[in-house]
């Protein structure tokens, strides 16, 4: 069986490890890929003794299947877990910040939430809700939950985490299981303390009493070098756009500018509105989804110069504090090997669904209003960054909004009329690393049953 990859991204790279994994040969197996160099989102800038990530700051440590492709790419040596003072984040209140509650003591003292909506995160398990609609936002499902007294709480996160609006993604693609307890459970809190029980029971039987995992998984020389281990032994074509894929006879036939390939099976690994032209059976409209442009702008200053700075992982931005950068990571706390020694290294990330004009500021502007932006924040004084690097995404991160369920029938109408053709990337059906990396080893489970390996 001949498998074509489309997009040498994260994706396209855990699909090929896990197809290799349950038994194809590297040789079987190929990955054409529009960039000059496999990555994708994922790259890694070294500059001056810094290491700047353009895209993924890490995996989630806790993500079984995304530690099994690490293992599965040779890179377990090279990995750099997260150190322990990134348990302390921060949310901005009334421009300063606030530390984040991260146990029952803190979370009842916090002035984060007030007292009123306190007792109503509580009253969440008996609160009954008579008509649950088809499709909620995820602002719409936790307010119906929990109340409108953690909406702020919740807006940070998602334009810090995903660059987008709470009021506007879709809660089934979002967060998936939030949806799902409610459904099944009437309650998220009962849901979710049903699920978490459930997780134990499994982790005690298959032995897992391992010490708890780092927060967040990056590796020696950053993210790349994970890129380059699953690389490692597939023949990937970069600068090879695939324009359309077509299916003749038994084959699936895929056209480049000044190439065609043929397959039994095609993945693509784009994200929707990448996905090449596809000239196959019950081709159902494909409308862009919002992929608005996000900026990373990175300083790097001399520890001496900040004596006052906040330690720990970095803080997220509510929108109503109206501030120019969405949050920023204390990189070099989370992964003192990204800063030279005695250095510091910060990672802002601004614009977004909210902003996105902002990550189109010249190089100048951004810097400048960044500076200004977190200098109260994390009591820089008058101290100057002696290292600056910006990063621009125009096409950012796929939002996953209300009529996603459009994007996804898309998906599956087309893979059930045509055999041997697949979807995985950022975009379809979630976006985060650990995510695509579950998605891979499925669909790799599903190419060898379904196709009955080998042919
Ligand atoms: C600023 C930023 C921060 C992030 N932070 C995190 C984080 O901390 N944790 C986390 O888990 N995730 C994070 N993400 C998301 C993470 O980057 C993605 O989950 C992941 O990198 C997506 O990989 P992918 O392969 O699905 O898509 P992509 O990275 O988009 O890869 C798709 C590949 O397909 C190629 N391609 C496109 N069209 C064609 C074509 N026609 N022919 C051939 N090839 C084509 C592209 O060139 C690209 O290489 C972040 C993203 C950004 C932008």
């Amino acid at each position: 069986m001949k498998v074509i990859i489309v997009g040498a991204g994260f994706s396209g790279l855990a699909t090929a490890t896990f197809l290799h994994a349950k038994g194809i040969p590297k040789e079987d197996i190929l990955i054409l890929e529009k960039g000059p160099v496999p990555g994708g989102f994922i790259n890694t800038v070294n500059k001056d003794g810094y290491i700047i990530e353009t895209g993924p700051e890490g995996i989630r440590g806790n993500a079984m299947v995304a530690n099994e492709l690490i293992d599965l790419a040779g890179a377990r040596d090279i990995v750099e877990p997260s150190s322990n003072i990134s348990a302390n984040r921060y949310l901005v209140q009334k421009n300063r910040l606030v530390k984040l509650p991260h146990g029952p003591i803190s979370a009842v003292t916090t002035p984060l939430i007030s007292f009123r909506s306190k007792l109503r995160l509580l009253a969440e398990p008996f609160v009954k809700n008579k008509d649950i609609p088809v499709e909620s936002s995820l602002g719409e499902l936790i307010e119906r939950r929990f109340g409108k007294g953690v909406d702020h709480l919740l807006d940070a996160f998602i334009s810090g985490v995903y660059a987008g609006d709470h009021r506007k993604l879709s809660a089934s693609f979002v967060f998936p299981k939030l949806a799902e307890f409610e459904r099944e459970h009437g309650s998220i809190i009962r849901g979710g303390m049903r699920y978490a029980k459930e997780q134990k029971r499994i982790e005690k039987k298959v032995g897992d009493k391992k010490k708890k995992p780092p927060f967040l998984l990056n590796f020696r020389n950053g993210m790349i070098s994970l890129v380059e281990r699953m690389s490692d032994g597939f023949d990937i074509r970069c600068n090879t756009p695939v324009l359309s894929i077509k299916k003749r006879e038994s084959k699936y036939v895929v056209e480049c500018e000044n190439d065609q390939f043929s397959a039994d099976v095609v993945v693509i690994s784009t994200s929707p509105n990448n996905c090449p032209d596809l000239e196959l059976k019950g081709k159902l409209p494909l409308n862009p989804i919002p992929a608005p442009p996000v900026a990373v702008v990175a300083l790097g200053f001399d520890e001496n110069d900040l004596p006052d700075r906040p330690r720990g992982y970095g803080y997220l931005s509510p929108s109503k504090e109206d501030r120019f950068a969405l949050g920023t990571l204390f990189t070099s706390d989370v992964f003192p090997h990204h800063a030279p020694d005695g250095k510091v290294l910060f990672r802002v990330i601004l614009g977004g669904r909210r902003n996105p004009e902002r990550a189109k500021l010249s190089t100048e502007a951004l810097v400048e209003n960044t500076l200004e932006d977190i200098r109260p924040l994390l009591k820089l004084g008058d101290a100057q960054p002696e290292f600056t690097h910006v990063v621009r995404h125009k096409s950012g991160i796929p939002q996953l909004e209300l009529g996603h369920w459009r994007v996804d029938d898309f998906r599956v109408h087309l893979e059930t009329q045509n055999p041997g053709i697949y979807f995985n990337a950022i975009g379809w059906t979630g976006i985060a690393t650990a995510h695509l990396a579950d998605e891979g080893r499925r669909l790799a489970e599903r190419i060898i049953n379904q196709q009955s390996y080998p042919l």
